[in-house]
């Protein structure tokens, strides 16, 4: 059931127009392809500073490294203060990961908690 409803979540990522789902997705190409070595789009941006200025606050899935404009899923991730981080102490402390998708926050493995906003 709950498979379910992430399966049209995803969908509805695509399609939304009140989370401005097709801006976003135009926003996530435009960002893919400037990533590029050799893009035509990055150099649009140079012609266009207001665009690239929006852009820029653009930010890269934690998981699948896929840029994205609008901070789609808020996780935390828990790290170890000894093991990571090299400080004496048993504690772990959550650090903040952005994720661009549902689909990346359903995949198995990995180790970021969803933070809801209330
Ligand atoms: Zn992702």
């Amino acid at each position: 059931m709950s498979q379910d409803v992430f399966g049209i979540l995803t969908h509805l990522e695509i399609l939304s127009v009140t989370d401005n789902g097709l801006e976003e997705q135009a926003a996530r190409l435009i960002l893919m392809d400037s990533r590029k070595e050799c893009s035509l789009l990055r150099e649009a941006l140079q012609l266009r500073p207001a665009l690239a200025a929006i852009l820029s606050h653009g930010g890269s899935c934690a998981l699948c490294s896929q840029a994205f404009l609008t901070t789609w899923l808020e996780c935390v991730q828990f790290i170890s203060l000894r093991k990571d981080m090299k400080v004496s102490g048993p504690q772990s402390v959550p650090v903040r990961a952005l994720l661009c998708s549902y689909s990346c926050f359903n995949q198995s493995g990995h180790m970021y908690y969803g933070v809801a906003s209330v």
